[in-house]
């Protein structure tokens, strides 16, 4: 089969693979929708988990079940399915404590485009069918029922982790279409004001079709200060993090009150450490909490996600700023995530087979 793959470090390329050979739980798919992923790009141009050969990309997207293995019980060839970017082993003692991301060791959840080939294939492997995989809601566009696979889960992830509560203050550091999920996420959780960091007009604008209050643009200076006069000196309660840096931890320390919590979602691509300033974590003992988290992936996540697609509370169509037709313009869907044009937000391919 053809599939579009990382080389190695700073290379892509089209590759011929066999196709993936289906174990008892798994299922076989053909992709209908395919999305990269700005991971995708730290993966294949910073060499962020290190380097990967022929390792075929991507892991969002829509597709149609071809074969299941004879265990699987809910899913058919015929089926249209979501899949999720993260597909934990379900039986996994790590799934078991409740942190099915890291099955089988630290980020092991994460296999599509990391440890095992990814979506953008002519076919695609799916581990644990049952556990992993959503039927497509009747009536809900495959393009946009990728954004279930990652965005939506991923962005929410941030408003779990920062634990947002009624009435809080809350700053969304990135607002490409993960962060702008993220202030989606805060608004369902019923954050009072959401400051929304980002400077792309497009992601302005959904930003606060979404329900950030205040936007506040990195580039007209520092992110602190502007939160800080915003906020009468007094600081937030929640940040959510979904761009920037290692360093950007320094000034969301910096604006969090004493109880606050971080959520953060951004693959830290490149840099050793990152940077939590001393005295403003109140010499260690300032109750600011940092959490950094996968999201969880898996089928009942995405199935009740979905519900909220349909229910209309959340509409990630919206992410959606470029289409192409045709598995061939994978290629050209990922340049644009590498190239980052200022109306971008997220590219989806369609394929009709
Ligand atoms: P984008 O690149 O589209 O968005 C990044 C955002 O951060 C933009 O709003 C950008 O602003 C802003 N930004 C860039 N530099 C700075 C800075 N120095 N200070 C403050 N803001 C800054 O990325 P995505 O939304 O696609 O993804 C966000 C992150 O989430 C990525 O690292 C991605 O890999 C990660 N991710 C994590 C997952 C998880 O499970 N935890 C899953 C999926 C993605 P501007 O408007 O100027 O572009
Ligand atoms: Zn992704």
């Amino acid at each position: 089969m053809k599939a579009f793959a990382m080389l190695g470090i700073g290379n892509t390329g089209w590759i011929e693979k066999e196709r993936p050979a289906c174990g008892p739980m798994d299922a076989i798919l053909r992709p209908i929708a395919l999305a990269p992923c700005t991971s995708d790009v730290h993966t294949v141009w910073e060499g962020a988990v290190g380097d990967r050969h022929n390792l075929i990309l991507g892991h969002e997207g829509v597709g149609e079940v071809v074969e299941v293995g004879n265990l699987v019980k809910d899913f058919k060839p015929g089926d249209k399915v979501i899949m999720p970017a993260i597909t934990p082993d379900w039986n996994s003692l790590e799934a078991q404590a409740g942190f099915s991301m890291h099955s089988g060791g630290m980020l092991g959840g994460w296999k599509f485009s990391n440890v095992k080939d990814g979506v953008f294939g002519e076919f695609i492997h799916v581990n644990d069918a049952d556990g992993n995989l959503a039927l497509l809601p009747e009536g809900l566009a495959p393009e946009t029922a990728a954004m279930l696979s990652d965005m939506v889960p991923t962005g929410l992830h941030g408003s779990e982790l920062a634990n947002v509560q009624y009435g809080d203050k809350v700053c969304v550091i990135g607002i490409g279409p993960v962060g702008l999920m993220g202030v989606r996420g805060a608004v369902l959780r019923g954050a009072a004001d959401i400051y929304a960091v980002g400077s792309r007009p497009n992601c302005i604008e959904i930003a606060k079709e979404y329900g950030a209050t205040d936007i506040i643009n990195y580039k007209d200076g520092s992110i602190l200060e502007q939160v800080m006069d915003k906020t009468n000196g007094k600081g937030v309660d929640r940040v959510i993090i979904a761009g920037g840096d290692c360093d950007t931890f320094d000034e969301a320390i910096k604006m969090l009150k004493p109880g606050g919590v971080i959520g953060n979602i951004n693959y830290l691509g490149e840099g050793e450490f990152v940077k939590i300033p001393r005295a403003e974590w109140g010499v260690g003992m300032g109750h600011k909490t940092i959490a950094g988290g996968l999201m969880p992936g898996g089928r009942l996540r995405m199935e009740k996600l979905a519900a909220m697609v349909m229910a209309g509370r959340i509409d990630p169509s919206r992410l959606i700023t470029h289409r192409f037709e045709g598995f061939d313009k994978v290629e050209e869907a990922l340049m644009l995530m590498k190239d980052k044009p200022r109306d971008l937000i997220k590219p989806v391919v369609t394929i009709n087979w």
